[in-house]
C-alpha cells in the first residue's frame, strides 16, 4: 500500500476536521459522530454517533505508528471523543504507548457535559497520563441563546468545567459564534459570552461567524421568520463589542471568517486596540 492508502484506510471519510492549532498533529480515530447530536445550527455532526472497539483502534495506531513513528503528539478523532470513559480514554493511550511511545501529549473535542461527568480524580489521572488540550465549542454566554440553540448545557456549567481543567492543567480551546443570536439577541449574545470568557483561561477564542446550513433546525428556523440572520457586517460589529468587553489574559483571539473573507488574530489583552483597529477598518471598506 502507498502511504496515501495507509492514511485511506484508518479514517472514515476522506477529509478529517482537525482545529486550527492541531493541523501538524497526527489523528487517531477513536470515535464517529457527536454524542448529543441535537444543536439547532450544527450540520458537521453528520454520522451516527459510535465509539470504535479497542480491535479496530489498535489496528489503526499499528498503521499510524509506520507513517508518523516520531510524533509525540496525537489528537483523538470524533466531534467530542471526550465523552469516552475514563477507562476507555486511558486504554487507547495505553495502546498509544505501546506502538507509539514518543507521544507524551493527547488533545481531542469535548462537550461541557462530557468534562463535567468525570470526576476530580479522572481528571487529574487523564491529565497525568498526558491529555493536554480540549477544543470546545462553548458557542455562547448567554444561557438564553444556549437553550434555544439546544446546547444542552448553561454558561454557569460552562465555567464551572474549565475551571475544573485550570486546577489540573489541561489547556482549553474554545470556539464562539458571533451571529448565533440573530439580530435580536446580537448585543446579549456579545456581553455575556465576554462575561463568561472573562471568569475563564482559554489558550484560545477562535470565532467563526454563524452559517446557516441547509438541512439545520436554525435554517428551517429562519426560513419560518423564527430567527432573524444578521449580516456579516452586524455579526463584525457584535464581534467588535465582545473583544472590547473581554478581559481574558494570555490568549490568542481569532476570527477566520470576517465577513466571510477576512483572518483577524491577535494576542489578548495585548493586541486588543490591533483587533479593534483592524475591525474598523475592514467595517470601513
Ligand atoms: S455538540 Fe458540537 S458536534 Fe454535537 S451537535 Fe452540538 S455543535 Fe454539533
Amino acid at each position: 500500500m502507498t502511504r496515501e492508502e495507509l492514511y485511506q484506510s484508518i479514517y472514515t471519510h476522506d477529509t478529517i476536521y482537525l482545529p486550527p492549532h492541531e493541523q501538524a498533529t497526527a489523528a487517531l480515530e477513536v470515535s464517529l459522530g457527536c454524542s448529543w447530536h441535537k444543536c439547532t445550527f450544527c450540520d458537521f455532526a453528520k454520522d451516527t454517533f459510535r465509539i470504535h472497539p479497542v480491535e479496530r483502534i489498535e489496528h489503526d495506531l499499528k498503521i499510524l505508528a509506520q507513517l508518523r513513528p516520531d510524533d509525540t503528539r496525537l489528537f483523538f478523532l470524533g466531534e467530542n471523543a471526550f465523552c469516552l470513559s475514563t477507562e476507555q480514554l486511558l486504554k487507547i493511550i495505553e495502546l498509544t504507548q505501546k506502538y507509539m511511545s514518543k507521544v507524551r501529549e493527547y488533545a481531542m473535542y469535548s462537550r461541557i457535559d462530557d468534562i463535567l461527568r468525570k470526576t476530580e480524580e479522572d481528571l487529574e489521572c487523564l491529565a497525568g497520563k498526558g491529555i493536554q488540550a480540549l477544543h470546545i465549542g462553548v458557542e455562547s454566554g448567554s444561557d438564553p441563546i444556549l437553550e434555544a440553540c439546544k446546547k444542552g448545557v448553561t454558561s454557569s456549567q460552562i465555567i464551572q468545567a474549565l475551571l475544573r481543567l485550570d486546577k489540573v492543567g489541561i489547556d482549553y480551546y474554545l470556539t464562539v459564534i458571533p451571529g448565533l443570536g440573530g439580530r435580536n439577541f446580537s448585543r446579549l449574545h456579545a456581553i455575556e459570552t465576554a462575561r463568561m470568557l472573562n471568569q475563564v483561561h482559554p489558550r484560545n477564542i477562535w470565532c467563526l461567524k454563524l452559517k446557516l446550513w441547509e438541512d439545520t433546525p436554525l435554517y428551517r428556523e429562519a426560513k419560518a421568520g423564527g430567527f432573524e440572520e444578521m449580516t456579516p457586517a452586524e455579526i463584525l460589529r457584535e464581534e467588535r463589542l465582545l473583544i472590547e468587553n473581554l478581559t481574558v489574559s494570555d490568549c490568542l483571539f481569532e476570527d477566520t471568517t470576517v465577513l466571510d473573507q477576512f483572518t483577524i488574530q491577535g494576542v489578548l489583552p495585548g493586541q486588543k486596540g490591533e483587533l479593534l483597529g483592524a475591525i474598523d477598518y475592514l467595517l470601513g471598506l
